[in-house]
């Protein structure tokens, strides 16, 4: 079972006015096949502890360390953490032109294999996990991210977690403005893999409202750069009553 091991994260972000401290010393291990919400205010720091993971360029890690099954992972660059198994659907968040989502997965998929899968078998591959998504099979010849909606862009992110079935994957919800539609993807998508034990997910989120589709093994309350609270699936629904405001209050 790999595991994943942030031990007292410290994380800053180069600013106008010099490097800013993020990240305040983050604890958190996730397992293969178990499922993390990372819940908290906006500004708490979840998407730069997201970024931080994957090797983000603008994210310096000032302390600590993160550990896939003991491999140092702060070591490794962005390919090699794809390739230990480090998924953040965001890792490519930026137009591909000229690149279809189907050449892009396959692409991705051969990184992460470490030999291009064979091309008929890939082909269904893709279609049967398009097909478990509902997603048009037009989808798969448009140009990654070129006027993907919301919702498209989260159903191109789940079709990479089925497709290439990281051992952790990061989903970073980045609180826009989800439709129910979308939710419904990423719910089916995170419960699916989730069947399969193989998948340790990391899901930050602000809102409470997608655990009423997944019911997480863990719920970690993000505050000020570091967890402040750590509970089970009854956590969720504190926060899901009383919000975040008690975290926001304390600490600096
Ligand atoms: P969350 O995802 O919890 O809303 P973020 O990680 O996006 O929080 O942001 C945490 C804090 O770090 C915020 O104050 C934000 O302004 C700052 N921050 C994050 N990324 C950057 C960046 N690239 N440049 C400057 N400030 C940043
Ligand atoms: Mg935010
Ligand atoms: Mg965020």
């Amino acid at each position: 079972m790999a595991t994943l091991e942030i031990n007292d994260l410290h994380v800053s972000v180069e600013t106008e006015s010099g490097p800013s401290e993020i990240l305040r010393g983050v604890d958190l291990t996730v397992k293969q096949g178990e499922t993390h919400a990372i819940m908290g205010p906006n500004g708490s720091g979840k998407s730069t502890l997201a970024y931080s993971l994957a090797g983000h360029p603008k994210y310096t890690v000032t302390g600590g360390s993160v550990r896939l099954d003991g491999e140092d992972v702060l070591e490794m660059s962005v390919d090699e953490r794809a390739r230990a198994g480090v998924f953040l659907a965001m890792q490519y968040p930026v137009e591909v032109p000229g690149v279809s989502v189907s050449n892009f997965l396959r692409t991705a998929a051969t990184a992460i294999r470490g030999e291009a899968p064979k091309l008929r078998t890939w082909v269904k591959e893709v279609k049967e996990a398009m097909e478990r998504l509902k997603i048009d099979p037009a989808f798969a010849e448009r140009n990654v991210n070129e006027g993907f909606s919301g919702g498209e862009k989260k159903r191109h992110e789940i079709l990479q977690l089925e497709l290439l079935r990281p051992r952790i994957a990061i989903l970073d919800e980045t609180d826009s403005g989800l439709d129910v539609d979308a939710l419904r993807v990423v719910s089916e998508g995170v419960n699916r893999v989730r069947e399969s034990g193989e998948v340790g997910t990391m899901l930050i989120t602000h809102y409470t409202r997608i655990l009423r589709y997944i019911t997480p093994d863990h719920v970690h309350v993000f505050a000020h750069g570091r967890i402040a609270e750590s509970g089970g699936p009854e956590l969720a629904d504190k926060l899901e009553s009383e919000g975040y405001e008690s975290y926001v209050k304390g600490g600096a």
